[in-house]
């Protein structure tokens, strides 16, 4: 194997690429455009484009293709090749500054929840020079952001660099306060941890609940599930690491900082987590990350799944989006200091992310929502759909000192006076450990542990971005005008603290009392997509969004529908795909097996007349009862289907869904499984539970 330092990046047209390839004015100008978010001059593109295209012929590619995320949740491209017909009848290879700053997609097919009507279904996507280009199958990828005419954000990209730029500008606020005058910039910065199974690919195959819907609609509890937890971190099987090799290997080559491997709770189950990096590389290189994983599998005869609960009883896949706040000066924002004015500015930080938190729990909540997910949230092994906030024992006592004016005792050191021109110093405590929160302050960072793992990274990060964003932008309109600084900064900690303490919880979120606190706190408790998508629309979330240009109106509208749609026609496909299943394949193996035990109990009293026949007949008995009731669940959700077709409000419709089909589906699943348990293993139509995570 290559060096891993040469195999790095090797095929990403990086800074390091760019300064040996442009010529020394124009590399400085990309770099301006880069740093400073300035428009990039047409000649100046020419030139940059030329060198990408023989940097790109260089490495093997054909084509180009401006790669952008629009609201499906996946990437899209449309490749173009490089050819120019000449009149000699031969080609050359062209590629001019224009195609790489602006393309146009007919992308009339792609969600728009109504922004995009199709006579002018033409949108545009414009190169983001922040984010690297890359060659993927010998095609050079240009990261594009992807817009309507009118200039309507119609994908995931556009709202995050708006939602980082919103952050940027208000920190730089509060940061100003501080004296902090050589500070340029405020990036979020962002690592996912990525968890997903993988299963054989042949089984897979046998299966079309997870071929269409990449989870399993049926199948009972195999004898073992993951109850002793011998699966999380143990020893990697060799056909999993060989896969996990190649897969840092493709990593690597588009930059991508591949860290951890493991094994998670799950059998079948494994997590990847990347060094953290600029949100927006982030989220462009976890879209990549699970392209790759699905496609690295396939060479090892495997399929990745990366549904949020690919199996019902083990536990499911998120994506736990680690967060922070980074100067362009390296320091991390939501890193304790050690001097009480570094604390003085870290608590203000940190007192804003709990206010947003707090006031944004429908945001926060709805920015994970998913019908996919919906599986997850709330399940045991996963946060639930309540948010709270983790601050570990020894942060938690420092502010609620702050807001009582009382001492700070710290674990065993001396106490400390909390005055008013000093905020204390204090050590944090990387032992806390609380993993059934869904916000959970973990030192220097937070770990924000909803995300379904599925999700692009964008919308959560969008929404943190902007309510933190909000956050800060209130406490410089406050601090800006004050007289007396350190005073009015040691009352606006204390007040918010003591405003927004009841999003505070350190204890254990699975349990129920908890649910019984959080409503006493008056906190919110969303379970499903359905009850949370509204929120968006709020007007309150509205002004939000508008105040720190983020999305309009409009956009917010829109990007509503598509949700709501998104989740009808997920649990439509479902709902189709049970039903087929159940008709063609369970039912007559079922039957079958019937028809063979009755056989038998025949062929017995025929070769001695008196012999018992009972275990046959009480099997057949039972048997039929249940195919008897499996076929009434059918029945009952194939009306449920049809009766969807005559909603016409999205959101009556959506509700529909959860409320009646979605249970329909949990009825017909329940027989189905009961059936599986006591049908002969080679009548069973597809594979068990226990062949699919327990066979590799
Ligand atoms: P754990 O499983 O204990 O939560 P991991 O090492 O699996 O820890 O994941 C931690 C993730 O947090 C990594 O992706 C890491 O790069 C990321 N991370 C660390 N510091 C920051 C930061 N300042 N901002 C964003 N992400 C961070
Ligand atoms: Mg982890």
């Amino acid at each position: 194997m290559k060096d891993v330092s040469e195999i790095f990046g090797s095929m990403v047209f990086n800074d390091k690429v760019m300064s040996e390839r442009l010529p020394k004015d124009v590399y400085k100008a990309l770099k301006r455009t880069i740093e400073a978010g300035k428009s990039l001059d047409r000649k100046i593109a020419d030139v940059v484009a030329c060198a990408m295209k023989d940097w790109a012929l260089e490495k093997g590619a054909t084509h180009y293709t401006h790669w952008f995320q629009p609201m499906t949740g996946i990437t899209a491209e449309k490749h173009d090749s490089f050819i120019s017909p000449k009149s000699d009848g031969t080609v050359i290879m062209e590629f001019s500054g224009k195609e790489l700053i602006q393309g146009e997609p007919d992308a009339s097919s792609f969600p728009s929840g109504g922004l995009r009507a199709t006579f002018e279904a033409r949108g545009y996507t414009a190169w983001d020079p922040t984010s690297y280009a890359f060659i993927k199958d010998d095609t050079l990828c240009i990261p594009t952001a992807f817009c309507s005419f009118g200039g309507q954000a119609l994908d995931k990209k556009t709202p995050l660099l708006r939602s980082m730029e919103a952050i940027n500008k208000q920190s730089l606020r509060i940061l100003r306060l501080f004296g902090n005058y050589d500070i340029k910039s405020v990036t979020t910065t962002v690592g996912p941890e990525q968890e997903y199974f993988l299963i054989d690919k042949e089984l897979y195959e046998k299966r079309k609940d997870l071929i269409f819907c990449g989870r399993t609609l049926f199948g009972a509890r195999p004898p073992k599930g993951q109850e002793l937890e011998d699966h999380y971190f143990c020893a990697i099987k060799p056909r999993v690491k060989a896969f996990m090799a190649e897969l840092d290997n493709e990593l690597w080559k588009l930059g991508i900082l591949a860290k951890t491997e493991h094994n998670e709770v799950a059998p079948a189950q494994h997590e990847l987590a990347p060094i953290y990096t600029t949100t927006n590389i982030a989220a462009d290189h976890n879209q990549l990350t699970m392209e790759i994983m699905k496609k690295v599998a396939l060479r090892h005869g495997l399929v990745c799944l990366l549904h949020e609960k690919p199996f019902a009883g083990v536990n499911g896949n998120g994506k736990h989006n680690n967060w922070s706040l980074k100067t362009d000066t390296g320091v991390n924002l939501l890193e304790p200091g050690d001097s009480p004015s570094e604390n003085a500015q870290f608590l203000l930080f940190l007192t804003a992310v709990i206010k947003a938190v707090d006031e944004y729990q429908d945001l926060i909540r709805l920015s994970v929502a998913t019908a996919g997910n919906d599986h997850r949230l709330g399940a045991h092994e996963a946060p639930p759909a309540i948010v709270s906030m983790f601050m570990g024992d020894d942060l938690l006592s420092v502010l609620e000192a702050i807001e009582s004016g009382s001492a700070y005792v710290q674990k065993n050191k001396q106490e400390m006076q909390i005055g008013v021109h000093v905020l204390p110093r204090f050590f944090r405590d990387t032992t806390d450990r609380n993993r059934t929160s869904p916000f959970a302050f973990t030192g220097n960072k937070f770990e924000f542990r909803m995300p379904g793992s599925s999700l692009s990274v964008s919308g959560p990060n969008i929404i943190l971005n902007t309510i933190v964003a909000e956050q800060l932008s209130l406490f410089a309109d406050i601090l800006e005008s004050s007289d007396n600084f350190q005073t009015d900064l040691l009352n606006l900690i204390r007040n918010t603290i003591t405003q927004h303490k009841r999003i505070i919880f350190n204890g254990n979120n699975y349990s129920e009392e908890w649910v019984k606190e959080a409503e006493k706190r008056g906190l919110l408790n969303l379970p499903s997509t359905v009850d949370a998508l509204p929120y968006f629309v709020s007007d309150k979330n509205i002004r939000l969004f508008e105040k720190h240009k983020v999305f309009s109106e409009q956009e917010i509208r829109s990007r509503y529908e598509i949700l709501l749609e998104n989740y009808c026609k997920v649990i439509n496909i479902e709902a189709l795909t049970m039903l087929d299943i159940a008709r063609k394949e369970i039912f007559p193996a079922v039957m079958s097996y019937i028809r063979d035990l009755s056989q038998t109990a025949i062929l017995k009293s025929q070769l001695i007349p008196d012999i018992s026949c009972d275990m046959e007949k009480t099997l057949v008995d039972k048997l039929s009862a249940l195919c008897a009731s499996f076929y009434n669940k059918t029945e009952m959700l194939s009306n449920a289907l049809l009766n969807t077709k005559s909603q016409t409000d999205l959101y009556k419709c959506a509700k529909y869904y959860k409320e009646t089909v979605l249970a329909a589906m949990r009825e017909t699943r329940a027989v189905a499984d009961e059936m599986e348990l006591l049908t002969d293993k080679k009548y069973w139509p597809f594979p068990t539970f226990s062949d699919l995570l327990f066979k590799i």
